[in-house]
């Protein structure tokens, strides 16, 4: 670890980050699910590069962002002085928030999935931007797509209505470009966690039984880990417990 980094920061970091797979590991052992069966994506959101170095220096290697050019701009720079071990060990950025069409060309130079697919437009424009990064080189994997899903139907907070996952995950197969992989959710903020987690379950089982490939179930953040876990979440979003409130200038 470069000297400048191993600083307080650093080990605040690590505290909560070993907190947070604490609870991972307890929530995954008390659903009964073989250990490692969710995965935990950092959410490094408007936390600046030194931030995702000093957590690929405490072994984190997935990390999740929701804007561009922010983005973008922290990968190119991370991954600018970053040597991996092995071709294992490469870190990976998966896009969680709102995708505009016109960014898709830059999210399709850096992700390797985006989960928060919501819109036949947004499907077109990352197929068509994967097609070109994959032709020019600066993309090796087709972009792997998780189709998010309204639980509530508030057009207001993005995903799309289990009626509506069909025709969009047919259209995301159709092309070569990119890969179905499954369902992500936001989980309401009103009502009951377990219900809406328990929904999330239905959703995703009768999805499968169509997309076998769309296995995994992006669900949970830093408040509602454990109703996630239990629900069967492959992929739990963690930003606040191990970063800290977000900087309220770059809301
Ligand atoms: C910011 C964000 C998260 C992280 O939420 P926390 O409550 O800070 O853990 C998870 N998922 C999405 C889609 C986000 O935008």
């Amino acid at each position: 670890m470069s000297d400048s980094l191993d600083d307080a920061r650093t080990a605040e970091l690590s505290e909560r980050l070993e907190a947070v797979r604490g609870r991972l590991d307890a929530a995954v052992a008390a659903a009964g699910r073989p250990t490692g069966a969710c995965a935990l994506l950092v959410v490094t959101k408007y936390f600046p590069a030194d931030d995702v170095r000093r957590l690929l220096n405490l072994g984190v290697r997935s990390f999740g962002e929701s804007r561009e050019p922010e983005a973008g701009r922290k990968v190119a720079e991370v991954l600018a002085d970053w040597t991996p071990e092995d071709s294992t060990d490469v870190p990976v950025f998966d896009m969680i928030g709102t995708v505009q069409s016109k960014k898709a060309r830059s999210i399709a130079r850096w992700a390797r999935a985006v989960h928060s697919v919501d819109r036949p437009k947004v499907v077109e424009a990352l197929g068509r931007a994967a097609r070109a990064a994959l032709d020019e080189g600066e993309r090796t994997a087709r972009l792997g797509v998780l189709l998010q899903v309204s639980l509530d139907g508030d057009p207001q907070r993005g995903g799309v209505v289990e009626a509506d996952l069909p025709a969009l995950a047919e259209q995301v197969s159709s092309g070569d470009s990119l890969q179905l992989r499954g369902l992500m959710v936001i989980a309401p903020l009103t009502g009951e966690r377990k219900y809406w987690m328990a929904e999330s379950a239905r959703i995703h089982n009768a999805f499968r039984d169509r997309y076998a490939d769309a296995v995994e179930l992006s669900a949970g953040m830093s408040g509602d880990m454990e109703e996630a876990v239990a629900a069967g979440s492959t992929c739990v979003r963690v930003g606040t417990a191990i970063m800290g409130d977000r900087p309220l200038l770059s809301q």
